[in-house]
C-alpha cells in the first residue's frame, strides 16, 4: 500500500495535519476542490504553519481532487456538510483498500461519506485541538488538543498509526470512538446552541442552569435509547465543568454565526433531534432549542442544514 497521506481539504485541521506530516519526513499529497485553489496554492508557494512564535513554510505538493492516481489513504478535512460531496470528488481514485480518516465534528457525516464508498475503510476520528486559518494557506496552532481515532466496524489498529507519533500528532486508538463523538456531541448541544440564542460566552451560561439541566436530562435519555449509555454517564457535572473551565470562551458555533459562516448544526443539535425522532424519545427541550436556533440562523440568511 502506498504511504502516502492524501488530504482532501487543507484548511485549519487539514493544514495542521498536513504540515506536521510533512515535518516529520511522511509523503503528503494536498487534494484542492479545482484548477482556480490550485493555481492560488500554488502561487503562495506552499503551506504555512505559525506556532507560537515559530512561523515554518512547506512546500507540500498539491493536485486538484479530479487529477488521476489511486488514492490509498486520505484524511477527509472538510466541514460536516462538505465531507460528502468532497470524497464523491475522488471516488473513482479510490484503491480497492483505500482508507480514510474521517475528521469532522459531530455525527452524520461519516455515513453518508461511507454510503458513498461500501469499498473503502471508514475510519473515524475526534479532535479537540484547535486551529484556524489567518489567511489562505496559513494556519495558527490555537489550542493544544488529543485524537482519537476507531473504526466502529474494526476494532485493528491500521498499520499507519505509528506516522502520527512521528509527527508529533497527539492520538490514541480507540474502540470506543462511536462513544466519544456521542458525548462530544451532547456536551456541544448542550452549551453551543444556548451561547449563539443568549448571545454571550460560555460562562454566560451559568446564568442558564435550569434550562441546560433540562437539555441534559433528555439527552442522557437519548443516549441510553440509542445504545450509548457510557456517553451517558454524569453528562451534567460534565457541561457544568465545561461551561467553569471554558467560561471565557465562546463557542464554535457561536464564532461562526458571528463571523456569518455556516454551522454544523444538522450534524450536532439537528443530529440528536432525527435521533431522538428515529428512537420515538421524548425530548422537548431539545426540540425547542433547535427550532430557536433554526429561526435565529434564517433571520441571519444563515443556513440551518
Ligand atoms: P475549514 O478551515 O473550513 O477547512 C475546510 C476545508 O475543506 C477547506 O480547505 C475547504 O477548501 C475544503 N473543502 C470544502 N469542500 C471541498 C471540496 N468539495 N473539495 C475539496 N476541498 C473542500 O474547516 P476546519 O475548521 O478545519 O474543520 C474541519 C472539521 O474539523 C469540522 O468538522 C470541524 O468541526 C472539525 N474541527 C475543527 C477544529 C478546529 O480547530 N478548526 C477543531 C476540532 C474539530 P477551500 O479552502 O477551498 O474552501
Amino acid at each position: 500500500m502506498s504511504s502516502t497521506w492524501h488530504i482532501l481539504g487543507p484548511g485549519s485541521l487539514g493544514s495542521l495535519w498536513a504540515c506536521r506530516l510533512a515535518r516529520a519526513g511522511k509523503a503528503v499529497q494536498l487534494l484542492l476542490r479545482d484548477h482556480q485553489r490550485l493555481a492560488a496554492y500554488r502561487a503562495a508557494g506552499g503551506l504555512t504553519l505559525v506556532e507560537a512564535q515559530q512561523t515554518t513554510s512547506f512546500a507540500i505538493p498539491a493536485q486538484c481532487c479530479d487529477d488521476s492516481g489511486p488514492i490509498h489513504r486520505v484524511l477527509v478535512a472538510c466541514k460536516a456538510y462538505d465531507a460528502a460531496a468532497a470524497v464523491a470528488c475522488i471516488a473513482p481514485r479510490l484503491a480497492s483498500d483505500a482508507q480514510l480518516i474521517l475528521l469532522q465534528n459531530g455525527l452524520g457525516s461519516q455515513d453518508e461519506v461511507a454510503a458513498l464508498v461500501p469499498q473503502a475503510r471508514c475510519i473515524f476520528a475526534s479532535s479537540t485541538e484547535g486551529a484556524y486559518r489567518e489567511q489562505d494557506w496559513q494556519v495558527r496552532f490555537a489550542g493544544q488538543g488529543f485524537n482519537w481515532l476507531g473504526d466502529p466496524l474494526n476494532p485493528a489498529q491500521p498499520d499507519w498509526f505509528g506516522d502520527l507519533q512521528d509527527a508529533g500528532i497527539p492520538a490514541e486508538w480507540t474502540v470506543d470512538i462511536l462513544t466519544r463523538l456521542w458525548r462530544k456531541l451532547a456536551l456541544n448541544c448542550a452549551i453551543n446552541p444556548l451561547t449563539v440564542l443568549h448571545d454571550c460566552a460560555n460562562g454566560g451560561l451559568l446564568g442558564h442552569l435550569d434550562a441546560i439541566d433540562s437539555l441534559c436530562r433528555e439527552l442522557g435519555e437519548l443516549l441510553e435509547q440509542a445504545g450509548q449509555p457510557q456517553a451517558a454517564q454524569d453528562l451534567a457535572e460534565d457541561v457544568q465543568w465545561v461551561i467553569l473551565a471554558t467560561a471565557a470562551n465562546y463557542s464554535s458555533m457561536y464564532q461562526d454565526v458571528q463571523a456569518g459562516r455556516r454551522t454544523e448544526v444538522h450534524y450536532l443539535l439537528g443530529y440528536a433531534c432525527r435521533v431522538a425522532k428515529r428512537h420515538a424519545v421524548a425530548t422537548p427541550a431539545l426540540e425547542r432549542l433547535h427550532q430557536r436556533l433554526v429561526d435565529k440562523l434564517q433571520a441571519r440568511n444563515l443556513p440551518c442544514d
